[in-house]
């Protein structure tokens, strides 16, 4: 080989080395300019590599051509490497060389093979690393996914540009709906235009990605947040441009804004924050968007360890079923009660206000419910056995059960283990939001009524009270909330009296039972009475009673009016 010939080579080689060491991604076209290089130094004419998935994809020729050269002057084979890697991916790469060219020498022989063995083993890595990152950072509908997300926010943290950013993390509204409403493929194409719309509004430097059904995360310059929040709140998505059909597309979102002295030492500390807003979002119909603060992450910590108790409460005993008296208003006669759950926790009466909203994150909610129902049961069936005459109990049912198919099964084993009559049991279940809830709360209203047991629609009139409820659901009772009640000293006192006459005359024409909760004065009994609402549960009578006191009022039998 001529020392020209030589240096060139090693040119060669370092300029392959360098392509190979380079920070950045594959550069296509630089191996292909190495390729022709090659070629032209040792008299070939032509090179082709190709890269296949697997072995069977190589069998039925599924490959891509990954770097080619031809110089068009004939095709017989020089060389040709073959190369399985241990994830059973192939690269093949094949050399040519004009008929009438000169063979190569042993020494060339052995440089072109040094040269192309270098450059195969490197494009295979190179081939399996796009394909781990594809398999990595997206998920099966190709969204980016958190994984994705977590190497952006590592990628603009190594280069100082994390401040001045905004995190958002939303779940898209009622989707289960919307796919009910205009088919899954039309769904598809709703979400994907909603994502669309938010990447194009956050730019190229902004992030978006899909963290698992209809949840999403991104990432954006602060000042875009007001324009975000704009799409977050509500907007069309076309689903068929043919026919322009449209759908509106909210969604709730928990927001973070990076402070400008934020100091990140991993992803997961942003992640961590936007989170529990996003969560509270989320579980909160009153609020679409909740911003980050600093309590949350102390609630967050507290909602952990509640979680971590309930189980070890349930194995103790810690929860206790209180008793609040249902009164007939005329008579002062007790006519029901209903079994208020009470955690008794190192001698402290804890409210559920403070722990039922964590368990109903999740389905332990539920095994608190039929705990519940298994004291109301062995209480009721004790009374029976001692001879008191009990009245019937009511036990909340959290909405969380809807889903479940055995619902039914579960509650009559409990109440037929305890041998209790259907007739002392009572369940109160409250509105719900969505039209897929709906059909089950109708399922389990109507199973639960041919079984012989009561249901009540509880806390009606508080949130998303809608006529059909009451009159699409063979209730037994409805149970006005208390903010139904007109309260002294309040302006709007007036309009709340017409109301809550209206909807006690509405529902009594339905041949519904009306119970108002959340008595507290006489004026209030008067107005019960004055628009024939018959019963009351109260402080104006009692709180929720512990069982023992409770008996002393089922003895008393009556209060005074
Ligand atoms: P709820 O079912 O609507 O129960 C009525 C709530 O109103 C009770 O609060 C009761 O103590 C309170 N209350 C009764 N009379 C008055 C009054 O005159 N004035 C005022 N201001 N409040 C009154 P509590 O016991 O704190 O329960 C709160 C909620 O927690 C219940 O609302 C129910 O939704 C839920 N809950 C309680 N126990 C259970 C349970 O075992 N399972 C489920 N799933 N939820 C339960
Ligand atoms: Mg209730
Ligand atoms: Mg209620």
């Amino acid at each position: 080989m001529s020392d020209m010939k030589k240096e060139e080579y090693f040119a060669l080689f370092e300029r392959l080395i360098d392509s190979m060491t380079q920070p950045t991604e594959f550069d296509r076209e630089e191996f292909v300019g190495i390729l022709g290089d090659i070629c032209k130094l040792f008299h070939l004419s032509k090179g082709v590599t190709e890269f296949y998935r697997s072995l069977s994809a190589e069998k039925n020729g599924d490959g891509e051509i990954l770097i080619d050269y031809d110089n068009g002057h004939g095709d017989k084979v020089v060389m040709f490497r073959r190369l399985v890697t241990p994830s059973m991916t192939v690269i093949k790469s094949t050399l040519y060389m004009a008929e009438e060219e000169e063979p190569l020498s042993e020494e060339d022989y052995r440089r072109v093979d040094i040269l192309l063995r270098s450059m195969l083993s490197f494009i295979s890595r190179n081939r399996l690393q796009t394909l781990v990152e594809k398999l990595g950072f997206f998920d099966e509908d190709g969204y980016p996914n958190l994984n994705f997300f977590m190497r952006s926010l590592e990628k603009l943290n190594e280069r100082g540009e994390i401040t001045g950013n905004t995190v958002l993390q939303f779940n898209l509204r009622h989707f289960s709906l919307v796919n009910r409403e205009i088919g899954r493929q039309a769904g598809d194409v709703v979400m994907r235009g909603y994502f669309d719309q938010i990447k194009k509004l956050i730019g190229s430097s902004g992030v978006i990605c899909r963290i698992g059904g209809d949840n999403f995360i991104a990432l954006f310059r602060s000042e875009l947040l007001h324009s975000v929040l704009f799409v977050i709140e509500g907007f069309p998505v076309i689903y068929d441009t043919r026919r322009e059909k449209r759908i509106m597309v909210s969604a709730c979102a928990g927001v973070f804004v990076i402070p400008e002295d934020f100091v990140m030492n991993k992803p997961s500390e942003i992640i961590g924050k936007v989170f529990p807003a996003a969560q509270e979002a989320k579980f909160n119909p009153d609020c679409n968007i909740v911003y980050y603060t600093d309590d949350m992450n102390v609630r967050k910590e507290r909602f952990m360890e509640v979680g971590k108790l309930f189980v070890e409460g349930l194995e103790k005993d810690e929860f206790k079923a209180y008793y609040q008296p249902k009164v007939d208003v005329e008579t002062g006669k007790i006519v029901g009660a209903e079994a208020l759950c009470r955690w008794i926790r190192d001698g402290r009466v804890v409210p559920p206000g403070e722990f039922i909203p964590i368990l109903e994150q999740n389905t332990d909610i539920c095994r608190l419910d039929y705990r519940m129902l298994d004291i109301v049961c062995m209480d009721v069936r004790r009374w029976l056995d001692e001879g008191r005459e009990p009245v019937r109990i009511s036990v909340n049912l959290s909405r969380k059960h809807l889903i479940d198919v055995d619902l039914l099964e579960h509650l009559l084993k409990i109440i037929d283990d305890n041998q209790v009559p259907h007739e002392y049991i009572e369940l109160e279940l409250t509105e719900t939001t969505t039209d897929v809830e709906f059909r089950d709360l109708k399922r389990i209203v109507n199973s639960l009524r041919s079984s012989g047991i009561c249901t009540t629609v509880d806390d009606f009139g508080m949130g998303y009270s809608s006529l059909n409820l009451i009159r699409e659901v063979p209730w037994d009772v409805l149970k006005l909330d208390k903010s139904f009640l007109p309260v002294e000293n309040k302006d709007d006192r007036g309009s709340a009296e017409i109301m809550f006459s209206h909807v006690i005359s509405m529902a009594q024409s339905m041949g519904l039972e009306c119970v108002a909760e959340g008595v507290e004065t006489e004026k209030q009994i008067d107005l019960l009475k004055k628009n024939k609402c018959k019963i009351a549960q109260g402080y104006y009578f009692d709180r929720p009673l512990p069982v023992e006191e409770f008996e002393k009022r089922l003895q008393m039998r009556s209060y005074e009016v």
